[in-house]
Parts: C-alpha cells; structure tokens; sequence
C-alpha cells in the first residue's frame, strides 16, 4: 500500500463498463484493495457496454482470441456460481459466407487445430435447420454449438456485486478529475461529481497503481496523468432490431429457437442476436465495424439515427432474414473504440508501468472481459496470480511508436503515430 490513510488502495480502476467492472472483480479476488470510479449510473447507456446481449463466440483465426474466449466462459460461469444471475447462453453460433471463402477455412482451420466442435452446413441444410435464415446456394455455413450470448447489463451487474462482495469499493457518478504522479511512487487521484465544479467530500484517494478501462475517454485519463496517448478513435455504431412479420411465430426469433450469427467475406460484416428474454423486442442485426462516423471523444456522438445505416441494414435483413419485417424496427447508438491497427490494448504504459490500460476493443471485447480482468491483475500484481495469464504481444501499448510532441506542460505528454485512422 503507498500510503498509511485509509484512503489508500493497491488499485484504482478508472471506468466502470464491462472492463472495469471484471478488472475490479478480478483484482478484489485476490484480496487487493481496490476502488473503481464510475462517471455515470451503474446501467448507464453512454459507453459501450450497455444493453440485453453481445456475441460470445470461439470464432477467431487467432488461436490466442481462441484461448481467451475459452478462460473467458470458465469465469462467466463462475461469476454464475457466484452471484447466481445468468450471464452467458450457450445457444449455438452460425458463421455464414460465400461458398470456399477464406474466413470460413481459417475457422475450420482453427477449429481442428483446437479441437473445437462444429458442422459445416449448406444453405439447404441451414435454411432447413433454420427457417428463420435463408441462404442461396452461393452460401455456406459454420454451426459452433459451445457459442452463444452474454447478457451485456446482467454481466455487469454480476461483477459489481461480486466485487462488492469481496469488499471493493465502488463509486458511482464519480469522475477522476485529475491524477497525479506521486514522488514516491505511486497516484494521488482527486475526485469529482460530474460537471459539478466544487469539491467533493470525499475529495482525494490514493493508490499504487491505476487501471485505465475508460473506453473511449482513454485518452483523456492518460492526458490528466501526463503520458503519451494512443491511437484511438471513436466509431458511433447503430445496432437494430427487427420484429417479425405479421403472423409469424415470435417465439422462433428467441434465443434457444435460433443461434447468433456473422455474415462473413460480404460487403459487409453483419451480426445479429435473436430475440433475449427480458431484453428489446426483435432480433438484433447491426453491422462490426461499418460505421465511419468517426470522432476524438465520445463528447461527439448523437444518439440519432443515421438514415443510411438503416436502408442498408434494412437491404440486408429482406435479402436473408424474409420473415423479419424490416419496417418495423427500434435503432440504437453504441460506442466502439476503433485502435489504428484494429487490435487491441492491454498492457502497463511504456512511459509509467504502474499504469495499465485495457480499452480499444474494437467492438469486440465483450467476450472477452473475464479474461481482460485477469490481464489486468496480471500486469499490476503478478504475485497475486495463481497461474500466469499470458497477454499477446500484439496488446502491448509500445507497439504504437511515438511520432511527435503535442499539448502543453502537463497537459498531456505526446501522441503515437495516428496511421490508419
Ligand atoms: C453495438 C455494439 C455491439 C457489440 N457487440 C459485441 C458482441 O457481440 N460481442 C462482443 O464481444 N463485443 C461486442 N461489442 C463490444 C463490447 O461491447 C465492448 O468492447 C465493451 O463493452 C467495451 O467495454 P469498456 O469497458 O472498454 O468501455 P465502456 O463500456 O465504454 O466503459 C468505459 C467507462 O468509463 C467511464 N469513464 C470514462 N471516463 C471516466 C472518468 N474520467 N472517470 C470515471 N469514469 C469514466 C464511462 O462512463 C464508461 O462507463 C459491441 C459493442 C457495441 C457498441
């Protein structure tokens, strides 16, 4: 511990979306002090994290991603066990594309490396199997029955309270207002109420280390402690949902009666989720990382429709989905963290090692956050690590090279190379 006051922690965890939140468990369960700040509300719809579901899946051609989804579904069961609430539904996932396409090899590839389980179907036998779907003979499929759904606000939730449970302290409409480096070692972090100027109470904790899970206002925390940002932008997303058509049987649309799906090696990559229990009426369908509405920060979004992704998205659902009714629909805006090499972040800072940052995840983390909570402790706290969790090197924040010096004195170090974005 840095310091003797009773507002000194081993951790610090700024963000309290999905990162945060299995960051926080996962380093409370090593018996650390930890503190996690939250800008907003516990369910709040502002960052990425918020809704009923996200694809859970061990369709990568990277073995390590391969690897990861595994240890990421032991710990959502065991965040299950735990808190008693229903995180993940193994209901079967289905890649599906044009016929030979090479996305398609790669996951036979990497599935007979991993020995993991799947059918090759054709359109028949999906359109079949599936009626809800349908495919040309152009098209194949890939069924995976271990994939599914993650329940996005019950996954949070349940990380919450197992924290809590294990005595972390969680703040809520909280911000990090400003972080300072201490000389001896270690982060003086002042608190704030959101856009509310005058001081807090409870004004100043201090820390060993801080974790970085802000999403996309990575960049503003790394500014306020005076390192080099990243190359990072912000996408506004628009996920749908799509009711059926008059007469149609609602209850084929639910989860359980059809499995999450990609389209893959079309124009563009559209994912969809059926119908979840308790959650927004209509199968989800929205497009990974076909949105170019890029932005520095999320101060920029609008939570409008876009006109275009809609008739586009609308196309797509009465080319194969004929018993959605593409007119009847509710649209979302959502936050993706796109990275210049569309990889993502997790590693200690090259510039202050006791500072570890999990974000960019590119729409895609979600799976993925068990895992990224065990990388965290990882990186801050190896000792306290049973069994060594290896982080690829392709996470690693210095593959960004630094390119030029921008901002003032303490108002934010440099910024890496902005290439592709
Ligand atoms: C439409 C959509 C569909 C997706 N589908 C899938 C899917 O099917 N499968 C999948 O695996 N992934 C999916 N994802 C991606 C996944 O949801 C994200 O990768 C994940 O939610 C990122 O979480 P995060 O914690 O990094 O960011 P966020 O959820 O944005 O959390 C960052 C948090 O930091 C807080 N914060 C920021 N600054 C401060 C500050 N100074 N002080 C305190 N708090 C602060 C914010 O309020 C926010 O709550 C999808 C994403 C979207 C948008």
């Amino acid at each position: 511990m840095s310091s003797e006051s009773s507002e000194a922690y081993d951790a610090v965890v700024i963000g309290g979306g999905i990162m945060g939140a299995s960051a926080t468990y996962a380093l409370s369960k090593r018996g650390l002090k930890v503190a996690m700040l939250e800008r907003f509300h516990p369910t709040h719809r502002n960052g990425s994290s918020w809704g009923d579901g996200r694809i859970f899946r061990f369709a990568y051609v990277e073995p390590s991603k391969v690897k990861m989804a595994q240890i990421s579904g032991d710990l959502y069961q065991e965040l299950e066990r735990r808190t008693r609430m229903r995180v993940l539904n193994r209901i079967g996932q289905i890649d599906m594309a044009p016929i030979g396409h090479k996305e398609l090899r790669g996951l036979v590839d990497t599935y007979d490396k991993g020995g993991i389980p799947y059918t090759r179907m054709t359109a028949a036998e999906v359109n079949k199997t599936f009626p809800q779907l349908h495919l040309t003979d152009r098209e194949e499929a890939i069924y995976q029955p271990d994939g599914g759904v993650t329940y996005a606000d019950s996954a949070r939730t349940a990380f919450f309270e197992a924290a809590r449970q294990n005595g972390a302290t969680l703040l809520f409409s909280t911000v990090a207002k400003a972080i300072h480096r201490q000389p001896s070692g270690g982060f003086a972090v002042d608190l704030a109420a959101p856009d509310d100027p005058s001081p807090m109470r409870r004004r100043r904790i201090v820390c060993s280390k801080v974790v970085v899970t802000t999403g996309g206002w990575t960049n503003d925390v790394l500014k306020m402690v005076g390192l080099c940002t990243l190359p990072m932008r912000v996408t506004n997303e628009q996920p749908m949902y799509f009711m059926p058509r008059d007469g149609e049987d609602v209850a084929a649309f639910e989860e359980g009666a059809m499995p999450v799906f990609i389209f893959r090696g079309f124009e563009k990559e559209y994912y969809g989720i059926p119908t979840v229990k308790g959650g927004e009426c209509g199968v989800k369908v929205a497009v990974h990382q076909g949105c170019h509405d890029m932005m520095d920060t999320p101060e920029g979004r609008t939570k409008q429709e876009n006109a275009q992704f809609t008739a586009d998205t609308q196309k797509w659902v009465r080319r194969f989905f004929p018993r959605l009714d593409e007119c009847r629909y509710s649209a979302h805006r959502c936050l993706y963290q796109m990275t210049a090499d569309r990889e993502f972040i997790v590693g200690c800072h090259p510039e202050c090692t006791d500072v570890i940052v999990a974000t960019g995840f590119c729409g895609e983390g979600f799976k993925f956050a068990p895992w990224v909570g065990e990388a965290c402790v990882q990186l801050g706290f190896p000792e306290r690590m049973a069994e060594a969790v290896k982080v690829p090197s392709e996470f690693t924040l210095s593959r960004f090279v630094p390119s030029h010096r921008t901002g003032s004195e303490g108002g934010g170090g440099h910024v890496y190379a902005q290439s592709r974005l």
